[in-house]
């Protein structure tokens, strides 16, 4: 049976967050732009809606919903603050990691207020010289008594000016290659830890930058899961992460394309609206046309997580394709909008800034084909075989 309906439920929730988002989020977007500042109050509004609960189980504060719903609250905070986007699926990814393979006491110590908003979880995977190569960082994490010491340098970390901890990748064994790769939660906090920011030209309320740790000492609980399972952990996040990641970029892209509609059929030229021009229409009906096929999609690829079947080359195809698509659409409704889409009181150029950021944040188009001419032709044909 092939069904494309949401769920009545799921339809409600749609109209429930895209509501809260246009009217509190939306007219909010613009300020984190100019004044760098972390969006803390959205950030715990959406915390009050369950938005940053979605995939924590009940017992931690969350609800545990499937990804399908992770995914539409990704859209719809997508179109009205984009940034805030990063709240719903970094806690999905995060939240995930921690619940399946955390100890109960790591769980019970950070789930709860990852969930309520009151802390800021960031992760750090890439580092000054290894970022589409993951596998081979320089962080070390060793064992010493009942602590791990890690010491290393990590770059790029979404929030690393406002998170209160961190989960991190080190080599616990640095000869073993991606086996070799341990996670950690680490406090930002603790002696030895300090983070900067650095000046990005997009997400600039998100205050990406850096954790450089000069033998951080954290317990040996802290450890998720087991020594060596660090990559396969990240990797099977991403392929959930990776579809909405892509939802929300589509639907910056869909909100740029409604008030696209709306302004070429008020706007005149050579006497008649410019939605009469076929050269203006065309493009319109394309743009919907391929956001319309992304989004399901995206949405499959949810659903293939959620029913238990494999969904890396799907998740794949969303996060190289998405972000695309959106930049090219949002690139495109600007120019509909002739010279007022150049001001920069309009939202398109933060727009493209913005979700540009996602075609190279959870790796760039380029790993995303390799990784779907992998499960397409097999392992055979990476490149680094
Ligand atoms: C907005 C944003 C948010 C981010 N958030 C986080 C975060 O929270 N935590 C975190 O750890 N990291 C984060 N990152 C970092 C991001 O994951 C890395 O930038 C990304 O994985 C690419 O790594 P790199 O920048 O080192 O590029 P490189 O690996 O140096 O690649 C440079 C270029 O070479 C290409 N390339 C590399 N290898 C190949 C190959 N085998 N075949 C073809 N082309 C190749 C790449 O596609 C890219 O175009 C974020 C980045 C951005 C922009």
């Amino acid at each position: 049976m092939v069904d494309f309906r949401f769920s009545p439920e799921q339809e409600q929730f749609r109209e429930t967050i895209r509501r809260f988002a246009q009217s509190e989020l939306a007219p909010r977007y613009r300020e984190g732009d100019v004044t760098k500042q972390f969006p803390r109050q959205q950030m715990e509004a959406m915390a009050g809606l369950g938005l940053t609960g979605l995939r924590i189980p009940e017992a931690f504060g969350g609800s545990l919903q499937p990804c399908v719903v992770s995914g539409i609250a990704g859209e719809e905070i997508g179109r009205a603050d984009f940034n805030c986007g990063y709240f719903v699926e970094q806690n999905a990814f995060l939240g995930d990691l921690l619940s399946r393979f955390a100890s109960p006491r790591l769980q019970e110590r950070y789930l709860p207020g990852m969930a309520d908003g009151s802390e800021i979880m960031g992760i750090a995977l890439t580092e000054p010289s290894a970022g589409s190569d993951a596998a081979s960082l320089s962080t070390r994490a060793v064992r010493e008594g009942d602590d791990y010491v890690l010491s290393g340098e990590k770059t790029s970390i979404t929030f690393a000016g406002s998170m209160d901890n961190c989960i991190v990748f080190a080599k616990t064994d640095p000869e073993a290659g991606a086996r070799g790769v341990s996670a950690f939660v680490v406090g930002c906090n603790l002696p030895g830890a300090s983070c900067t920011v650095l000046p990005s030209i997009g997400s600039k309320c998100l205050l990406r930058g850096t954790l450089s740790m000069d033998q951080v000492r954290v317990p040996r609980d802290h450890l998720i899961g087991d020594e060596g399972q660090g990559f396969r952990m990240i990797m099977a996040g991403f392929d959930y992460a990776r579809a909405v990641i892509a939802l929300m970029c589509l639907g910056a892209a869909a909100q740029s394309l409604d008030e696209t509609i709306a302004y070429v059929k008020e706007r005149e030229a050579f006497g008649r609206p410019i939605a009469k021009f076929e050269g203006v229409q065309f493009p319109i009906a394309e743009a919907h046309t391929m956001l319309e096929a992304a989004r399901w999609l995206c949405y499959q690829c949810l659903w293939r997580k959620d029913e238990g079947l494999p969904h890396t080359k799907e998740a794949a195809m969303c996060k190289w394709w998405g972000p695309k698509l959106a930049v090219e659409t949002i690139h495109q409704c600007l120019l509909l909008h002739g010279h007022y889409g150049y001001v920069d009181d309009m939202p398109f150029d933060q727009r493209l800034r913005d979700v540009m950021g996602l075609e190279i944040g959870d790796g760039t188009a380029q790993i995303q084909k390799i990784v779907i001419a992998r499960e397409l032709m097999g392992r055979e044909v990476l490149p680094y075989r």
